[in-house]
């Protein structure tokens, strides 16, 4: 976890800090300061209590570091929240593979909420790719961001579960908002006369979203820009 409580106060990890309590069981944690890593807070005794809670990486972390503190590990109930965005919906980073039934449990526990999925390593290996799509059709949620089809082999199954909205982070400086995405097959069959193979896939749209654009809109402060004197 990216902050913890000393003497009832947030703090942010840092190297020989001691006594610091985790907010959501109170208790101890310690502060791990590496060179390679976000800095962050891990349970000293216990595992992670919140059995929601995704075993923590480094791509977890610096996802965290973008929101405001008072905005990040938002603890509601027995649950804590990645982040509150801007507008005030949950926004939780998966990196491992979810159950459909956790999916839904926590869609239902925070309301309004959306995904972002660590989806690089599909990305990388060329399982997952894009291409721009020409057709003009945008949707409110998405303007000013090109549309763009989606294909996804050996997918993500869960994703098609998801009833609230889902970024897939491919890594580098951009993420796929994704608008649907159906199953389909490839039929193999001809290859193999005899045998009957469809190798599932996720075909469908979305909208393409640079790293910065996605910060801006859900997850920094507003920057409130000085009057300039007249
Ligand atoms: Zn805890």
């Amino acid at each position: 976890m990216l902050q913890a409580r000393l003497d009832g106060v947030p703090v942010r990890a840092e190297p020989g800090m001691k006594d610091a309590i985790c907010p959501c069981c109170g208790t101890e944690v310690v502060a791990k300061c590496g060179q390679m890593v976000v800095w962050h807070f891990a349970h000293k005794a216990s595992n992670e209590c919140d059995r929601w809670s995704d075993g923590e990486t480094d791509w977890h972390l610096r996802w965290k570091t973008h929101s405001p503190i008072e905005r990040t590990e938002v603890i509601m109930g027995p649950h804590r929240a990645d982040a509150v965005g801007r507008d005030g919906r949950i926004i939780e980073y998966q990196r491992s593979s979810i159950s459909w039934e956790d999916m839904r449990a926590r869609e239902e526990f925070y309301g309004r909420m959306m995904w972002v999925f660590d989806v690089a390593d599909a990305y990388q290996a060329g399982r997952l790719s894009w291409q721009t799509d020409r057709s003009i059709w945008q949707q409110a949620d998405n303007v000013g961001h090109p549309k763009v089809r989606i294909k996804w082999m050996h997918p993500r199954r869960s994703i098609l579960a998801c009833r609230r909205r889902v970024f897939l982070d491919i890594g580098g400086d951009r993420l796929l908002a994704v608008g649907h995405l159906a199953r389909e097959y490839i039929d193999w069959s001809a290859a193999e006369p005899g045998r009957t193979i469809k190798l599932p896939y996720l075909s469908g749209y979305g909208w393409l979203w640079k790293r910065d654009e996605f910060i801006e809109e859900f997850l920094a402060d507003v920057v409130e820009h000085e009057e300039v004197p007249a």
